[in-house]
């Protein structure tokens, strides 16, 4: 049996987030995302009432530490301590990197990598006060093999593993596991903004022979937030088709 937690899925609107907030929301947990547009959220909060789910929403800019807990705050005055985390928000802002301006380098290591810091930073005294936690980042297959016009996103997708396994050190002892999840890619607004004869090569390329859904990366949010997950802490867990394979 699943005990509620309240969890924060950051990036909850979009492709993988929505996904990850129905899933955890299915299992009983009360779950919070941010918005950073007020009438897209609106929307969207629209949408998954009338297919069931009730995701409480709060504004909130990940990139910033000062936002990062602010957004917190909000979520714990209004539901409770947060017991879940998924730090999922990301953005790409691809070039090559001789080619790259400093606003797009910083653009993205602030989204992608330091929002971890300032997201995890406010939950992790209280989880571990608490003795009980999931921390999971939601990290890519390109932080692990890198991919061209991707440093940026690259470098902030592997740093995401560094954080994991010294968090998962750090923590341990408290009840508090720590994981990664490295999706290929996934058919979301991200992905398919790709221009399509780079997503044909891409799909190429997958032994399974097409894009992910967004529903198998939540399988996998869910199967870490578990209870029984709690000897699983400072992995990384690839899921992407098979597109990338190593040990
Ligand atoms: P989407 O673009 O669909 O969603 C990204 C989400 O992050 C949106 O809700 C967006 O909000 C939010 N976000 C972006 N910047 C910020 C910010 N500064 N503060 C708060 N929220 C922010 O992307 P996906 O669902 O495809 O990706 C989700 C995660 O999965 C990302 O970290 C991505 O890197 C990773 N990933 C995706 C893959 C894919 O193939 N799709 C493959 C591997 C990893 P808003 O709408 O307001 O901008």
């Amino acid at each position: 049996m699943t005990t509620p937690r309240i969890a924060l899925v950051t990036g909850g609107t979009g492709g993988i987030g929505t996904a990850i907030c129905q899933r955890l929301a299915d299992q009983g947990h009360r779950v919070a995302t941010n918005y950073r547009n007020a009438e897209k959220a609106q929307h969207w909060q629209q949408r998954m009432r009338e297919q069931g789910h009730d995701i409480a929403l709060f504004p909130g800019d990940v990139s910033a530490p000062e936002s990062g807990k602010a957004l917190v705050q909000a979520v714990e005055d209004a539901l409770g301590p947060v017991e879940i985390l998924v730090n999922n928000a990301g953005i790409t802002r691809d070039t090559t990197f001789h080619r790259m301006s400093p606003e797009q380098w910083h653009e993205v290591i602030n989204t992608n990598l330091n929002s971890v810091f300032n997201v995890t930073r406010p939950v992790i005294e209280g989880m571990r006060r608490r003795g009980w936690g999931r921390v999971i980042q939601i990290s890519s297959i390109n932080g692990l093999k890198g991919q061209y016009g991707q440093a940026n996103y690259a470098a902030a997708k592997a740093g995401m593993h560094g954080f994991t396994i010294s968090l998962a050190r750090e923590n341990a002892g408290f009840g508090i596991t720590v994981n990664t999840i490295s999706p290929g890619y996934v058919a979301t607004d991200m992905v398919m903004a790709v221009p399509e004869e780079v997503r044909a090569k891409i799909i190429a390329d997958i032994p399974t022979g097409r894009l992910g859904k967004p529903e198998e990366i939540a399988y996998a949010v869910a199967f870490l937030v578990a209870e029984e997950a709690a000897w699983i802490t400072g992995s990384n867990l690839d899921i992407n088709g098979g597109h990338h394979m190593g040990w």
